[in-house]
């Protein structure tokens, strides 16, 4: 068979022209199956389609992959699973380890924690000749399946009855233990409500100055340690810059999760075993809390309401079945059925709940840019193409109160079912 490629000027032109309905159909043909971001034109010129560049990344905003690898995975011929493969990366004689502690908030990696895996990596791999292995140490019990895909190598998991609930003293005695063995370069904490209260106490125990509300990691050769940090200072008035010390409390979007590698996130054990801690704080258990009075910026599960909402009862009457955080649109609360302070979007609250349920909200970019550090977006709403529902990673097409009733009655018949067998054993 000849080996001239042969060209369809018809599907090249209609590949150029992005309003064609057509349009993705075709790019995706001359791509190989997926939306190709380069091809070629008929006069054998490399035509570029600037809106296939990059991907959509997990808070639903395109990132572009400056290294080339993605575009080289969506050349024609390449499998999806050659799409989806990561580079596998061993590092077996580490030249010095970068210690994380995540949250692990529900049992999981949160995208704080990632965030921070992503600046393990950044000063891990700073010098490929080099490189350095990051190990976390994880306490109590977890449902995380994937550490090695956020950058993990080595992974310390102190599990059982001992290291579940608030432990400070056990937990900070057992890094203590991680310092003695293994001496890592740097401490890296999320500096949040846990990890900032464990990091703090780690940096009084190890006797040195942590680095708090860090934002921002860059390579700096005059200083110090060859990094620099800048943080938060003066309640988050001004920015502090400084050569990066040992033990750093950084906050989200501190640097980019990993995305194209997968690390052996070997399980290993402390040599020198457990301290034996006489602790003065005792756990008493969690408390019931009232979800209404939680603020929004500290919601784990929000139920949010829009200008979809018509039926307001039923609307209060889920949030309470589900134990979910109220929250809403500026047009719910600009029509007076929510107050001021539920307002989420740019010009009320920020919110990072791993849940956010939108009900009714069309997906203005204002309210987005206030839930764009929410973990999963489900959206509740009657029109398919709307912007919340393109961002959400699940959505469901009907009408709100509909929607809400038959959730509410599905909790319900749940939740008898188990207090059923719970009288039956
Ligand atoms: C300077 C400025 C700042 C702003 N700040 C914010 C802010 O902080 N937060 C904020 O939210 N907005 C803010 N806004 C307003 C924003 O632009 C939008 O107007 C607002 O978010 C729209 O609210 P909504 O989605 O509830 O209403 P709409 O845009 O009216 O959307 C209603 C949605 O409900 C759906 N719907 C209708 N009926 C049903 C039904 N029966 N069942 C299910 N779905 C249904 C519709 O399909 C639609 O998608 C700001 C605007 C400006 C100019």
């Amino acid at each position: 068979m000849s080996e001239l490629v042969r060209r369809d000027p018809r599907k090249a032109w209609i590949a150029r022209n992005r309003l064609h309905p057509q349009h993705l159909e075709v790019l995706a043909e001359l791509g190989g199956g997926a939306v190709a971001s380069e091809w070629m034109g008929p006069n054998g010129v490399m035509r570029r389609n600037p809106h296939a560049v990059g991907f959509i990344g997990p808070n639903g905003i395109r990132r572009i992959d400056r290294s080339g690898a993605q575009q080289a995975a969506q050349a024609p011929g390449r499998s999806v699973e050659a799409k989806d493969a990561r580079r596998h990366v061993a590092i077996d004689a580490p030249a010095f380890m970068v210690a994380v502690v995540p949250d692990m908030a529900g049992g999981r990696l949160s995208s704080h924690d990632r965030d921070l895996l992503g600046l393990a990596r950044q000063l891990a791999d700073a010098d490929p000749a080099q490189p350095g292995a990051v190990v976390a140490i994880v306490f109590g019990e977890h449902k995380e399946t994937a550490f090695g895909e956020a950058g993990i190598d080595r992974l310390i998991h102190l599990e059982g009855e001992r290291f579940s609930g608030y432990l400070p003293e056990l937990s900070v005695a057992t890094l203590q233990g991680v310092d003695r063995e293994m001496a890592p370069r740097y401490w890296l904490l999320p500096d949040s409500s846990v990890g900032g209260e464990l990091g703090r106490r780690l940096a009084a125990r190890l006797g040195e100055r942590p680095a708090a509300q860090v934002w921002q990691v860059e390579a700096d050769a005059e200083s110090a340690t060859g990094w620099r940090c800048t943080a938060r200072g003066a309640a988050g008035r001004n920015d502090i810059t400084r050569s990066l010390p040992r033990i750093v409390l950084a906050l989200a979007e501190c640097a980019d999760p990993i995305s194209e590698t997968r690390h052996a996130a070997e399980p290993i054990n402390l040599s020198h075993g457990l301290p034996d801690v006489l602790g003065r704080i005792e756990d008493m258990g969690e408390v019931a809390v009232d979800p209404a009075s939680v603020s929004l910026a500290e919601a784990e599960f929000i139920l949010s309401a829009g200008n979809g909402v018509k039926d307001w009862d039923s609307y209060h009457h889920a949030a309470e079945v589900l134990g979910a955080t109220k929250g809403a649109s500026r047009v719910a609360v600009d029509d007076g059925f929510m107050p001021r302070d539920r307002q989420v979007g740019a010009t009320g609250t920020w919110v990072s709940a791993r849940v956010y349920v939108a009900v009714g909200i069309s997906g203005a970019i204002q309210h987005l840019q206030g839930i764009q550090s929410c973990d999963k977006v489900v959206a509740v709403n009657l029109d398919e193409g709307c912007d919340m529902v393109k961002r959400a990673d699940l959505a469901v097409i009907g009408d709100a109160s509909a929607v809400l009733a038959a959730l509410v009655k599905r909790v319900e018949q749940y939740r008898a079912e188990q207090q059923e067998n719970r009288d039956a054993a």
